[in-house]
């Protein structure tokens, strides 16, 4: 608890030390580990986390070989800690090697480093400069043409790919840690000046990927920039390649036969009406039946949601009939509470309206999971308020904030994941307050779920059929990427937003399955 009260939450992919948790996360890891210990009341630090933040997104995938951990010096509870490891100036980072003994306070990195990528590389500096050696780090050195020869025979891959670059480029090695929670393939870097090799494979171009197979065949890997956020999302998308531990996606048509409902052929760039009726009936009908008498904040939280939805939801005419209605309804209890039932009789159109009704059940389309347990709900719930802020902005809110706030408070009061709910009000709670205007709204949640994807990829929810990307996809939306001029990703927000209102735009959502 004391943790929380600093810069960093639990949400932020960074280990919050405790007096507690100390020793078992530095001493004697498998991982290397830096530790940011910071005060919270130093203004540098404050300045300085949005960088470290950044920093937990960018590397989350070299967990396994490097890890991110936080500790607030000016927590009481804390202080021993940070005496004990000889902390005496904030923010102080410190690199502790896989099996660093009780006895060793870290290895400082000297200079205030004010870069994610600047960071990046000073990680890299220290784990080739210590041993011991990460077991789960692969081997960061260039490679040499004997090397190869033989590659297959000693690693049990399907894909090698060769980063070609200058000796002073990071890329090689960063990929190589990117990459290092997937099968069936490996990354190794080569020099410029690693003649043989360049020559064979006609090299003229540093950075350059290529893709090496046994026998000697190869072959450039294609990309919009030679950067590397652009190699990492084609070498984990090539046929074969998994994240370790996960199973193979399984082909659609076997899914058909793995769920009760039949499978539904969709397009996974489109928006489905089918899966938003389901979200509506969902939220609708069973997360807000949880609650049978609904009062205080939680019927505000009622209100403000179904009063979006009647204003923004870009139904058919039946269901925002029912939608308005249900809306109008609401805002006429005046008292201080109401009961589900009472709720229900008109969800249900228990009067029996002719030309309203919110259609019962589950019918989900591109929210379909290859299994049961994934997806459904919770992607309807995403798609369902992306929808609305690009709603929101097209017919013009005269309150930009209208449609996050009511999800925040829907999330809060009503959705069933309740560590989700804490995750999303720890971000809420940071930035939601300063989107003034409908356009800054819809690129929040677009930037929002980007970071909920980054924190799940690979987790036990994420279903192998789909896995979590920082989306959209190069291939969905080329020019929504971009590198910055030291060669790091960046999105060009002026192209993401028109594609956003494009994609979740009334017009481009198909209606099929709709009975
Ligand atoms: P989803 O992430 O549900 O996305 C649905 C669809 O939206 C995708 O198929 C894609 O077409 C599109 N999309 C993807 N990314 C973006 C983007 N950045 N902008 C616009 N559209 C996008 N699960 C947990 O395990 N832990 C959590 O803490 C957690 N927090 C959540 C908080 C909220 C508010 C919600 C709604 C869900 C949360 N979930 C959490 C569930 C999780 O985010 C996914 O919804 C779920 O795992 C299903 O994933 P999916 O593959 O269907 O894609």
């Amino acid at each position: 608890r004391a943790a929380e009260a600093g810069l960093y939450t639990s949400s932020d992919q960074i280990i919050l030390l405790t007096p507690e948790n100390v020793e078992a996360v530095l001493v004697n890891s498998t991982a290397a580990t830096v530790v940011e210990f910071y005060a919270s009341w130093c203004g540098h630090c404050r300045m300085f986390s949005p960088v470290y933040r950044g920093l937990a997104i960018d590397i989350k995938e070299w967990k396994p070989a490097v890890d991110l951990a936080a500790i607030d010096c000016a927590e009481a509870v804390n202080r021993k800690v940070c005496i004990d490891y000889g902390i005496s100036g904030y923010p102080t980072i410190k690199f502790f090697h896989a099996y660093t003994k009780a006895d060793s306070n870290g290895l400082p990195f000297k200079g205030f480093i004010r870069d994610v990528r600047g960071l990046r590389h000073k990680i890299i500096d220290k784990l080739e400069a210590h041993v011991p050696w990460p077991p789960a780090c692969p081997p960061l050195e260039p490679t040499s043409e004997a090397e190869l020869d033989s590659f297959f025979e000693t690693n049990n891959v399907q894909h090698l790919a060769l980063i070609f670059e200058e000796a002073s480029s990071y890329i090689g090695r960063e990929l190589t840690l990117d990459l290092l929670q997937f099968d069936n393939i490996a990354v190794r870097r080569v020099l410029s000046t690693e003649e043989g090799l360049v020559t064979k494979l006609g090299v003229t171009e540093f950075p350059s990927c290529f893709l090496y197979y046994p026998g000697g065949n190869f072959s450039r890997l294609k990309v919009k920039e030679e950067a590397r956020t652009f190699y990492s999302y084609a070498l984990q998308r090539l046929p074969g390649v998994v994240r370790s531990g996960k199973p193979p996606p399984v082909a659609t048509d076997v899914l058909s036969n793995s769920t009760e409902d039949p499978w539904r052929p969709f397009n996974s760039s489109r928006v489905y009406m089918l899966d938003l009726e389901s979200t509506l009936h969902y939220s609708l009908r069973v997360e807000v039946a949880a609650h049978t008498i609904i009062r205080g904040e939680t019927l505000i939280s009622l209100k403000k949601y179904v009063a979006v939805l009647a204003k923004f939801f870009p139904g058919r005419p039946v269901v925002m009939n029912l939608l308005k209605s249900l809306s109008s309804w609401l805002q006429n209890q005046s008292g201080d509470e109401i009961s589900y039932e009472a709720f229900k009789e008109i969800v249900d159109n228990s009067a029996q309206s002719p030309d309203m009704a919110l259609p019962e059940g589950e019918r989900w389309v591109g929210c379909q999971g290859s299994q049961p347990q994934f997806r459904r709900f919770p992607c309807g719930l995403w798609t369902l308020f992306h929808v609305l802020t690009v709603q929101a902005k097209k017919v013009g809110s005269s309150d930009p904030q209208e449609v996050l706030t009511a999800m925040r408070n829907y999330v809060h009061s009503f959705f069933g994941c309740r560590p989700c709910a804490e995750h999303f009000e720890n971000m809420a709670s940071e930035g939601l307050a300063m989107m003034n205007t409908s356009s800054l709204a819809v690129l929040w949640l677009w930037a929002k779920h980007n970071h909920v994807n980054n924190r799940l990829a690979g987790a036990l929810t994420e279903d192998p059929n789909f896995p979590k990307i920082q989306w959209p996809s190069p291939e969905m939306c080329p020019s929504c990427h971009a590198v910055q001029e030291n060669g790091d990703h960046r999105w060009s927000q002026e192209t993401v937003l028109p594609f956003l209102m494009s994609y979740f735009s009334s017009d481009s959502i198909l209606t099929d399955y709709l009975e």
